[in-house]
């Protein structure tokens, strides 16, 4: 009786086996080795997470990483050859950076693109003034946050200020342990009533995102508005800078936390800003990494995604189609035709590598299960995104999304495919269509992440781990 069951149960298996496609769940992907290799990679990355909390810092890291690796600026270079390593900055904001192939680059690049600008809160223009004694900053919010989310918690300045002798001042105040903090006020539950029973999206109005920065009055008593010229004396004693220099700065507001190991086996990584830096972390990790091949390997790190991609930094910046064709210039060591440079495009492979919203057991209810992310259970591919009946989207074509799924079953890769939410839940999209527009053959891809957009994101270093060996695999092997 034994025997029978069993070699029913082996039948069933053997044909689902042949016919069935289940993903590899965290469960089978979770064991010691893995979970020792995730581990050693987390650490890097979230050092990266720390040093990089903006576009600009980010950039600065990511600059340094690759001169480490023996990379050179693109423009500093006459001819390139096989094997070469360059890059080139965008504006201090993007980046694009490449490790030259054996062939020409008619044939086209394995592009990784990510990017680098994450919500948050920016300075007004005019940001600083007083109110009932006390120095606060106006804001503007950056990107689809939750504006409840970033009250009463400790924030942190960031960016730069142009004085007026035109030199730049770099500024990062709440980050060391000694170095004050800044915090947006929040009502007491005491007094909350009316505030309770207003919708989510109105609990805190754009117009109370006002940072605390200072109490104490200047000290001339004869002065009026001390309390905000309290704050500019300081800021002229520590940094020379006057309030005429603040119009044309660009200062953020972000979370003052770090990243931190969350649960009690470590499994996931707790942090703000890992949309995008983790998908620009590990594609950075994986060019530096990759052997070199035939193709040409490259990433673009963009910028203001979250806001539209827009202007010279963001992914629609001709800057990023310019550095193409400025590295297969210096590698032909000749004049490029409009020909040769649209050849390289069409026949470019991209991932565009962005987060994806992972499964979160406290709301199933906008997720679809069986086209879901899963955290653990490795990069989550998305054919298309968009919203609504797929409003906006770009779609990978099959031949394509076949390819590079066929090259992670090939190198044994765990991968998951699925939607952003259940149809018509909201939806999202990300730098994908602009370079599929330019005629380049791209799919979306990425990390899965709990409590996206929030002040502190979440993802499962099994899959931080695993998207880095994708796009490794990706760069390496597609013909
Ligand atoms: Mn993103
Ligand atoms: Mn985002």
């Amino acid at each position: 009786m034994t025997a029978k069951k069993e070699s029913g149960k082996e039948k069933k298996n053997a044909i689902c086996e042949k016919l069935c496609f289940e993903a590899k769940k965290a469960a089978e992907l979770a064991d010691a080795h893995s979970i020792r290799a995730a581990e050693g990679f987390s650490g890097d990355y979230m050092k990266a997470l720390n040093a990089g909390k903006t576009e600009r810092e980010f950039h600065h890291f990511a600059v340094e990483m690759l001169k480490k690796a023996g990379f050179v600026e693109l423009s500093s270079q006459n001819r390139l050859k096989a094997g070469d390593k360059v890059y080139c900055s965008i504006h201090g904001k993007g980046l694009f950076a490449a490790v030259v192939g054996h062939g020409p680059l008619t044939d086209g690049l394995a592009i990784v693109g990510a990017h680098i600008d994450s919500p948050r809160l920016d300075l007004k223009p005019n940001p600083l003034y007083e109110d009932n004694e006390m120095a606060l900053l106006k804001t503007h919010y950056y990107g689809g946050i939750k504006k409840y989310q970033w009250v009463a918690i400790p924030l942190a300045l960031h960016g730069v200020v142009m004085l007026k002798n035109g030199e730049k001042l770099e500024l990062s105040i709440g980050e060391d342990e000694k170095d004050p903090v800044f915090v947006i006020t929040d009502l007491l539950p005491h007094l909350g009533k009316d505030q309770m029973a207003k919708k989510a999206s109105e609990v805190i109005e754009g117009e109370k995102l006002n940072v605390l920065i200072g109490g104490y009055p200047h000290p001339d008593k004869d002065i009026e508005k001390r309390f905000k010229l309290g704050v500019l004396q300081l800021l002229n004693e520590q940094y020379g800078i006057t309030e005429r220099d603040l119009l044309s700065a660009e200062l953020e507001i972000v979370p003052a936390s770090k990243a931190r190991d969350v649960g009690l086996d470590r499994a996931f990584i707790g942090a703000y800003g890992q949309d995008d830096r983790v998908c620009a972390y590990t594609a950075l990790k994986a060019l530096v990494d990759a052997k070199v091949q035939n193709k040409t390997q490259a990433v673009i790190l963009s910028d203001k995604e979250e806001v539209g991609s827009n202007g010279n930094t963001g992914a629609h910046s001709q800057l990023y189609f310019f550095a193409m064709n400025e590295l297969q210039a210096r590698v032909s060591g000749k004049e490029l035709s409009r020909l040769d440079e649209q050849r390289c495009i069409e026949n470019s492979c991209m991932l565009s590598t962005d987060v994806t919203a992972a499964f979160d057991p406290n709301y199933p209810e906008v997720m679809e299960p069986l086209n879901a992310a899963y955290c653990g259970r490795g990069i989550g591919v998305c054919k298309y995104t968009g919203s609504r009946g797929k409003g906006g989207t770009t779609d990978a074509n099959a031949e394509y999304l076949n390819s590079v799924t066929r090259l992670f079953d090939e190198k044994k890769l765990p991968w998951q495919i699925g939607e952003l939410g259940k149809v018509d839940q909201g939806g999202g999209g990300t730098i994908a269509y602009i370079f599929a527009n330019a005629g380049m053959q791209v799919l979306d891809c990425g990390v899965p992440v709990l409590s996206m957009h929030s002040c502190f994101e979440v993802t499962s270093k099994l899959d931080v781990y695993n998207t880095y060996r994708a796009y490794v695999a990706f760069l390496e092997n597609m013909k």
